[in-house]
């Protein structure tokens, strides 16, 4: 778990068992519109995606029609593609409609998640679902009863009648978006209510209103589409397109010297040492590589300049707390780590046995997966200062991409 966002675990479903009626008259499971071909994969694995790849969901449960003879495919080229997904990934299968499918996908982990947990549902038919508003919804379910994404209606809104035609208010009109999460117990009973009271509800917030619960809205980005007809493929490729295209990159260093002590801090791990680190935080070599990395890919200058060494705020400062803010500040400007490379340079101590449990506790403050991290360790074949055991020095490089809207949420 990390800082921010909800201290339960978080699970996600996707119902995806339905057939999609408005989009076309295509019957065979390989035509229904949740494995329509987009940018150069198909519409549920772009959904899929952003929350395979969010580090604070546990799994991600797909339900499939049970005549579904398709997504053995999109499973293998998935695993294929990015095999550290696929141990998320579970599925069941749903039901005749979405409640029936969540409800369904609820059942597939009822062993596993607690009744306090938080279940995201997200429609199958939304491509182009950006990690900044995923982040921004986690972020605000602590004191809720639960949230979706929405967007203020800004289109002038008509109602037909036999023979009339009147304008609609919209103030205080939204549009709900998915992903809507809401603890598992409680939307578990409010969805079982719902049918037992015989109402179709169209999203899982609908449940919880019908149940007295009011969600918080959270405003999120006009890109997240949900794909209804053929000709909106169109608009969720160019989305995707200018996303994937929108990339940063940025490379951090750091050294510190030894000087008098029993350990070193390393990845947010401490190393039992000889020597300890001089230093005005902890000294963690690697933890301000990164953070550089991170900071200079956002454009914002250096750890310094953020966590001044003059400002006693920081003396003995566990530095993954400057890893978690400049994670938050890369979350707020809409971009997501596609991964970091690190190296470490010291002749003692040996890191190795040590790497594991760095990559996930730095993976845990980045709120990514372990795989999307790399570190590797060196000596300087007792070379200069690193090999005179005077000190040691750490390099990152990170990779970054942007949700497609967040130059727009910047230049707003
Ligand atoms: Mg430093």
């Amino acid at each position: 778990m990390t800082a921010e966002g909800p201290a339960e675990r978080c699970w996600a479903i996707v119902p995806a068992a339905g057939r999609g009626e408005r989009f076309g008259t295509a019957t065979a499971p390989s035509a229904r519109k949740q494995y329509s071909e987009l940018a150069g994969s198909s519409v549920i694995e772009h959904a899929l995606r952003p929350l395979l790849a969010e580090g604070r969901l546990e799994r991600v449960v797909v339900a499939l029609a049970a005549d579904d003879d398709h997504w053995a495919h999109i499973e293998q080229r998935l695993a294929r593609r990015q095999p550290e997904f696929a141990h998320r990934l579970l599925r069941c299968v749903g039901g005749e409609n979405r409640q029936a499918s969540v409800l369904a996908g609820l059942e597939a982990l009822a062993g596993m998640a607690s009744p306090d947990d938080w279940i995201l549902v997200h429609d199958a038919a939304r491509p182009c679902l950006g990690a900044a508003d995923l982040c921004r919804l986690l972020d605000a379910l602590p004191g809720t009863h639960g949230a979706l994404l929405a967007v203020p209606v800004s289109d002038t809104l008509k109602r037909m009648g036999a023979g009339t035609l009147a304008t609609v208010d919209r103030a205080g009109l939204w549009r709900a978006l998915t992903p809507q999460a809401f603890r598992f117990a409680a939307l578990r009973t409010a969805l079982l209510e719902a049918r037992r009271a015989g109402r179709n509800v169209t999203d899982e917030a609908q449940a919880m209103e019908l149940a007295g619960v009011v969600p918080t809205l959270v405003t999120g980005s006009t890109d997240n589409i949900k794909i209804t007809h053929v000709s909106d493929l169109a608009l969720a490729e160019r989305s995707l397109r200018e996303g994937a295209r929108r990339m940063r990159i940025g490379q951090g260093m750091d050294v510190h010297a030894f000087t008098t002590g029993d350990h070193v801090m390393l990845g947010g791990v401490r190393i039992a040492h000889s020597r300890g680190i001089l230093a005005h935080s902890d000294g963690d070599v690697i933890i301000h590589a990164l953070c550089d990395a991170l900071l200079g890919a956002l454009g914002e200058g250096d750890i310094g300049r953020h966590f001044p060494d003059t400002d006693p705020r920081w003396r003995g400062a566990d530095s993954r707390l400057f890893l978690r803010e400049v994670a938050a500040m890369m979350r707020r400007a809409g971009l997501r780590l596609v991964n970091a490379d690190i190296t470490v340079a010291a002749q003692a101590p040996r890191l190795a046995a040590h790497v594991p449990a760095m990559l996930e506790r730095l993976a845990a403050d980045l709120a990514t997966l372990p795989s999307r991290l790399c570190i590797k360790a060196t000596t300087t074949e007792r070379l200069g200062f690193i090999g005179r055991e005077e000190g040691l020095a750490a390099t990152a490089v990170v990779l970054l991409e942007a949700d497609a809207d967040a130059d727009a949420d910047a230049n707003a």
